[in-house]
């Protein structure tokens, strides 16, 4: 390996990727003094949590709605590390469920007790399973067993089970729900507030200052440089773009599992039989410009239930969170959906999927006209949503691939908890660390 070794102080790395969990490994290892280049095949950082922006338009948007929650300690953390956490804003929108014809906010106890569609001793068992799970276990591994779909029936009652938490899962998961094992539902219960958090500027900007602190620090990020493959020889690991070839003594990739496949196919058998194991779900967003508030409440966040008949499986008016001022004045709306990679939605053409989310929007206020839509973006990602079965602890691949010096953190690293970008703040930096 070009006479170094992979544990002396001065390493050259390469990391795949300047999403969250790339940045904030390139962070760590700048801090710790290591060589660091990042190789990054988009024109911009942030990954799936970047943005774009419009003429007109002071902030960016994200191209699939984000936001932080009041737990999300590891991104705060950054933020601070980097000196951008005054930009940070909280808030508290409304998150609205969907309940025979009619929205209803369930996002604190106040707003479970008016809620019609359960009666007071399923609100009961409800609140008491809710609060179970919240403030007294941690224990994760023991609901790993379960799946949420038979624990939430036993403990949390089928009339609440089947009415707010089925549909949801079933929304997001489809028919793999039932199989979702319920360490990944805890995970919700335990990190979710309804206090929501977003960047100044929108997330591209954060990504943007956390890039700046990587250049700063003597980081080299090469944006428009999609690396097509990685191979150990008797130089180190060789990381091969269009443009050129280079060597590193480590190098960590975070893109998908089934990218990590073509990029690494000096794998052995094993890890890479466990990559293709590893289940996940694409996301696609409708964002609608429109030129009048949709939610005649103000409401942020719909959860719609599958079989009400939406096309998708939450709406979400950013700009019930975020000033449309920033946004020239536009209404900002996201309808979303998670569905399997071979879903028609991903081959259909943008106009026909505009088309059919528009024809559902009335729902949301009958006076909405498609006169009021005055631009809209589709955008699509095959890798979006890790599916955890039950005892998917057992299941994951190590950070730290069987080949010395290569190491793999994605999305589906971040189990129990569901994928965030704190998270994948969190697993960067302990990567990083286990790296060096
Ligand atoms: C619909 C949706 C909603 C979400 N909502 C939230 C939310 O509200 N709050 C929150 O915190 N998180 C949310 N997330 C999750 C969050 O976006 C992710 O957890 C986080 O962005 C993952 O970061 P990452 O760096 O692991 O991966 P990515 O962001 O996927 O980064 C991987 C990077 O690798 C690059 N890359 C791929 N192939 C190559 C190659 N061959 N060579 C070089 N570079 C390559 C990609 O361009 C990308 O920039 C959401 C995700 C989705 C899909």
């Amino acid at each position: 390996m070009s006479g170094r070794t992979v544990s002396s102080w001065h390493m050259r790395i390469a990391i795949v990727g300047a999403g969250a969990t790339g940045l904030a490994a390139a962070y760590e290892l700048l801090l710790k003094g290591q060589h660091v280049e990042v190789f990054e095949a988009a024109l911009q950082p942030g990954g799936l949590a970047g943005g774009f922006q419009q003429p007109g338009w002071s902030w960016s948007l994200e191209k699939f709605y984000h936001h932080w929650f009041a737990t999300d300690r590891d991104v705060l953390r950054l933020a601070e590390a980097i000196g951008v956490r005054q930009r940070v804003i909280f808030k508290r929108p409304v998150t609205v469920v969907y309940h025979q014809g009619q929205f209803y906010p369930l996002d604190s106890p106040q707003a479970v007790l008016r809620f019609p569609g359960l009666g007071f001793k399923d609100k009961l068992q409800f609140a008491l399973a809710t609060a179970y799970l919240k403030f007294v276990t941690n224990n994760w591994r023991a609901l790993e067993r379960f799946t949420a779909d038979e624990w939430c029936r036993r403990w949390m009652g089928r009339a609440a089970y089947e009415v707010i938490w089925q549909p949801l899962l079933e929304g997001k998961f489809g028919e793999l729900h039932t199989q979702v094992n319920m360490a990944w539902l805890w995970a919700r219960f335990k990190a979710r507030t309804p206090r929501l958090g977003t960047f100044e500027g929108g997330f591209q900007a954060f990504f943007d200052a956390l890039a700046e602190a990587v250049c700063q620090r003597g980081g080299v990020i090469h944006y428009g440089t999609p690396v097509a493959q990685v191979l150990r020889d008797d130089r180190g690991w060789k990381v091969q773009t269009a443009a050129c070839t280079s060597w590193f003594d480590q190098v960590l990739i975070t893109t998908s599992p089934r990218l990590l496949l073509r990029l690494a196919p000096q794998l052995p058998v094993d890890y890479a039989a466990a990559l293709r194991q590893l289940r996940s779900l694409g996301a696609l967003v409708v964002i609608f410009a429109l030129r009048h508030p949709l939610s005649p409440r103000g409401y942020y966040w719909h959860n719609l239930p599958k079989s009400a008949g939406f096309p998708f499986l939450a709406l979400c008016e950013h700009t019930n969170f975020v000033e449309a001022e920033h946004f020239g004045g536009q209404r900002l709306v996201y309808c979303g959906d998670y569905l399997p990679p071979e879903h028609p939605y991903f081959t259909a053409p943008d106009h026909e999927l505009v088309e059919l989310f528009a024809g559902s929007l009335h729902r949301f206020n009958p006076q909405f006209s498609k006169s009021w839509i005055s631009d809209a973006w589709v955008f699509r990602e095959p890798y979006a949503q890790p599916v955890p079965f039950v005892n998917h602890s057992r299941a994951l691949p190590t950070t730290r691939t069987p080949l010395a010096g290569l190491w793999f953190a994605s999305m589906s690293h971040v189990y129990p908890w569901d994928r965030g970008t704190n998270y994948a703040v969190r697993l960067g930096r302990e990567v990083a660390q286990a790296m060096v």
